[in-house]
């Protein structure tokens, strides 16, 4: 392409030269993978919408409670101390999403992302039931404020309002549990305000992004389109034009009836502009891959439509690779995409390797800080520790105490015999260590620590006991 051509590059379809917002208008998306994401998407939301409400063995399906520190993951319970599993599962994540970018360019933006599964199927949808399709859009746009144009507005923005705070609700379910936004709902705003207020502040944030900000979140906000020229190749299959096919000899040329297209050397193309009518990011994929698509298909189908009505093979917008179009390369499997579902497996495995290992609850004995040793009676050396039980299960684990296994001696609780570690909560307290001077080799002595529960081995722990020197 010369310079000329690439000039599109320099600029963002979303903003006129004088820096404003070029508001897109986008008509009403129809077709064959239109209809295909409608069910992907109803199944996504639908996903969305219960997860937090779905529970297995107790626990939430997903939920991240950042503020306590409490996630659940497909029912799974994780707790801080699991944090190293999260962030093998970021990773997972991030490689996962980046081989699929790799091979099948942004096709997680246009069939699974939220943001576009939210906007263009729940609230551009609405916004065509209440304004009509692209031209009515643009009419009610460019008209005075009448009767007509302040009944669809106030309509839209009050629909618009009414789901934004519905999402903030599941939001919020996600992050404080379904639980506790039930009960909050049963008690009345008045008895939790800071939560209303909380959740009010994000029915703003998605109103603010679904009315308003809309494309803009996927074109200047979100990071991963910006990765996408890192990941892409030239054998990455994205939504392209085929200019192979489309320009021909002579460039695109409007459609006239009965001429012979091929014999005047005229490409495929039309130049109809329904492809850059239809894009929710307002941008003409016969320029190229661009930083804005999204990869969300609608280009795709309405080209199809056009073909169709004039005759010509569908498929001048698909699905394809640039070797694909300019060398007629199939897909392969290249030595990059080998090299990521190497890592991915690896990962994986080790994910699950660690789910297994993981223990239902978690010990921890630490000697109490500023605290040296006590000498007691009978050549006895005492060590105080506070401890700290987790139970990740939704069970009480019941009669707990302590034994020393690595050493010949007693554990003594404070104040108690044995207690509970409640289900998905932790028990904390205040224990010494007894041991017989014969028994310690070094002034600092590794000991291992057995927790019991009904009389039953159920966790290991170990800490260290200290001694002085004289005894060594
Ligand atoms: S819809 Fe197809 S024929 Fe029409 S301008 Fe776009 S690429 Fe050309
Ligand atoms: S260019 Fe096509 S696939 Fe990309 S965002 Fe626009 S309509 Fe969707």
């Amino acid at each position: 392409m010369s310079q000329d051509q690439e000039n599109f590059r320099d600029t963002i379809g979303t903003i006129r030269e004088d820096g404003k917002r070029a508001w897109v208008f986008p008509k009403k998306p129809s077709g064959r993978f239109y209809q295909y994401r409608k069910y992907v998407s109803y199944f996504l939301l639908a996903f969305l919408i219960a997860a937090p409400f779905v529970k297995i063995n107790g626990n939430q399906f997903l939920m991240f409670n950042v503020l306590e520190r409490r996630f659940n993951i497909f029912s799974l319970p994780f707790w801080p101390q699991d944090f190293y599993l999260f962030v093998i599962l970021m990773i997972i994540g991030v490689v996962f999403v980046s081989l699929f970018t790799v091979a099948f360019g942004r096709i997680f933006c246009g069939w699974m992302c939220p943001q576009t599964i939210f906007l263009e199927m729940v609230f551009r949808r609405i916004e065509y039931w209440i304004d009509g399709d692209r031209g009515a859009q643009i009419r009610l746009d460019r008209q005075e404020w009448n009767a007509e144009k302040i009944r669809k507005r106030v309509t839209k923005w009050i629909v618009f309002f009414i789901i934004s705070f519905l999402i903030a609700n599941v939001f919020l379910a996600y992050l404080i549990g379904s639980d506790r936004l039930i009960q909050y709902v049963i008690d009345g705003p008045l008895h939790h305000v800071s939560t209303m207020i909380s959740l009010l502040i994000f029915t703003a944030v998605f109103y603010f992004v679904f009315a308003w900000f809309r494309e803009q979140v996927c074109i200047i906000a979100c990071p991963y389109g910006r990765m996408q020229s890192v990941l892409l190749d030239n054998k990455s299959i994205v939504v392209a034009y085929d200019h192979k096919r489309g320009e021909g000899e002579n460039g695109r040329k409007k459609f006239r009836k009965s001429e012979d297209r091929e014999a005047l050397g005229n490409g495929d193309c039309i130049d109809c502009f329904q492809c850059v009518n239809v894009c929710p990011t307002g941008i003409d994929i016969r320029n190229g891959t661009q930083l804005e698509c999204v990869n969300c298909t609608a280009c795709i189908d309405e080209c199809d439509t056009i073909m169709e009505k004039v005759n010509l093979p569908k498929g001048l917008i698909r699905y394809a690779s640039e070797d694909e179009i300019t060398k007629k390369e199939k897909f392969k499997f290249s030595p990059r995409l080998k090299g990521y579902t190497s890592v991915l497996f690896i990962l994986t495995g080790v994910l699950i390797g660690m789910l297994f290992l993981r223990n239902d609850l978690e010990a921890n004995i630490l000697r109490l800080p500023g605290q040296l040793y006590e000498h007691k009676e009978g050549n006895i050396i005492s060590n105080v520790y506070t401890y700290k039980l987790i139970n990740k299960t939704t069970k009480d684990v019941k009669d707990v105490n302590f034994k020393l296994i690595s050493h010949k001696g007693i554990v003594k609780l404070v104040r108690q015999e044995d207690f509970t570690v409640p289900a998905q909560d932790l028990a904390e307290g205040t224990l010494f260590i007894e041991i017989n001077n014969a028994a310690i080799k070094t002034d600092k002595e590794k000991i291992e620590v057995g927790v019991y529960s009904d009389g039953e081995l159920i966790e290991t722990t170990t800490t260290a006991f200290l001694a002085p020197r004289s005894y060594k």
